[in-house]
């Protein structure tokens, strides 16, 4: 099947898929409905700048399928989007929310913009004519978005207030990670980065190493890094290595998390915390440590750089981060390398929306704790049974975890049949 979201990223997603389906033993025929996306939406999204002219931005949104329920998953703001980066995500997205057993299919949508070279005001602009672009797509049985890069609780509350406002009522339950207060639950700011230190946790114990005095690295210092590295740290482990799209800092003595934090919080990016422990980024992540974990882009790890790694576990907090190619090197390595797959590893951020969608749905919310315990038990379910299916069948965690997600969407197509 020709496709229209030819490109690296999505080459990337097939090609996984084609291993699963090699794998499970999926017949050609299933492999295209399974793999290529309902629906894809393109908009363009005109507003005003603050100089006075109008600029045209352009918006996706792909629906990956929508045979379990409505489709979910983040908003990107980033320059470099484009069609099929978004349905490469969105088909992870349905993969992942099928692994943790929610009654969701994937989405996923993003605009092709520097959000970083925006004013607050254009910033507003831009996500609420987006989300009015998108009314006639979406909806809280349809379509839930949620934040990804880029994005953040303000733009969702934006998007919830156009949604809203078009209604005539207030529709909470139209994009999860809002702030708290409207609609948001607690727990979802961390949840990504909770869920992959907790995960981490997880790994160290399979293989026997001690949390107290192990180290990380950590590349993306946005909501799923700075969440990861205090979780990380929270339990001993020594951050020697962390970066964002501005600068990496290494010091094998240990960065202050916290610190690291308080200057982004306060300026925005890495950049400007210190001269001393300034690294090349692409050396950054074959550093050695206990716990690397990419928190960014896509297609950070590939061959060259899986054959230098020198970690003893990779905690995909970042969907994608690592390519076919680094895929096979890393089985050829055979040395142990524990590998948490981004559908398995950063799956506590479409736990916890799940969590809050059905906290809107019923108006009645829920204690942090209790949030965070579903949470870890949500986790500690599907890690059991990638481990599970990886150690019976002879594969990888990777291609444990997609089979596990591929096999359960199967299922609910064949149950249905196909219509007409
Ligand atoms: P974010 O916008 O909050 O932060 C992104 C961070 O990555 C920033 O610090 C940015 O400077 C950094 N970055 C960008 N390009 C980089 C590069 N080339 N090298 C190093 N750092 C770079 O985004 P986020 O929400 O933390 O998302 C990060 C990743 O996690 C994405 O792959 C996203 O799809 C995935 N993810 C996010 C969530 C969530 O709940 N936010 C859930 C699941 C997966």
């Amino acid at each position: 099947m020709k496709s229209l979201y030819a490109g690296p990223v999505f080459e990337m997603a097939r090609e996984q898929f084609h291993v699963i389906a090699d794998h499970l033993g999926i017949p050609q025929d299933d492999r295209d409905r399974l793999l290529y996306p309902k629906r894809a939406i393109v908009v363009s999204c005109p507003i005003h700048m603050d100089d006075g002219r109008q600029r045209v931005f352009v918006g996706y949104r792909v629906q990956h399928h929508l045979t379990l329920g409505p489709a979910k998953g983040g908003t990107r703001f980033a320059a470099n989007v484009d069609i099929g980066e978004i349905a490469a995500l969105a088909i992870w997205m349905s993969w992942k929310c099928a692994l943790a057993d929610l009654p969701y299919g994937g989405g996923k949508g993003g605009v092709a913009v520097d959000p970083h070279a925006l004013s607050m005001r254009e910033l507003e602009n831009l996500s609420r004519r987006y989300m009015q672009e998108m009314i006639p797509f979406v909806g809280p049985r349809v379509d839930v978005m949620a934040p990804d890069m880029g994005t953040n609780e303000q733009v969702m509350a934006w998007f919830m207030d156009t949604y809203s406002m078009y209604q005539g009522i207030t529709v909470p339950e139209i994009v999860t990670g809002k702030p708290v207060g409207t609609g948001g639950t607690l727990g979802r700011r961390e949840a990504t980065g909770h869920g992959v230190a907790f995960l981490s946790f997880r790994a160290l114990e399979a293989l026997d190493i001690n949390p107290v005095g192990a180290t990380a690295i950590v590349q993306g210092f946005g909501n799923v890094g700075t969440h990861a590295a205090l979780g990380l740290a929270a339990r001993g482990v020594k951050l020697v290595g962390v970066s964002d799209h501005t600068v990496a800092y290494h010091d094998p003595r240990g960065l202050e998390v916290r610190a690291l934090v308080d200057h982004v919080e306060k300026n925005g990016v890495l950049l400007g915390w210190s001269s001393e422990a300034v690294i090349d980024p692409r050396s950054l992540l074959e550093q050695p440590c206990d716990v690397l974990a990419p928190c960014a882009v896509e297609r950070v790890i590939d061959a060259d750089v899986a054959r230098r790694l020198n970690c003893r576990v990779i905690a995909e907090g970042a969907n994608g981060p690592t390519t076919p190619e680094a895929d096979r090197v890393l089985a050829e390595r055979n040395d142990g390398i524990f590998v948490i797959p981004d559908i398995l590893c950063n799956a506590g951020g479409v736990v916890v929306s799940y969590f809050e969608w059905v906290q809107d749905l019923q108006q009645y919310f829920w204690s942090k704790e209790e949030v965070m315990d579903r949470l870890e038990r949500a986790l500690d379910r599907s890690w059991s049974m990638v481990v599970a299916r990886a150690k019976r069948d002879g594969v990888s965690n990777r291609t444990a975890a997609m089979a596990i997600g591929v096999e359960r969407v199967r299922k609910a197509k064949q149950a249905r049949g196909l219509f007409p």
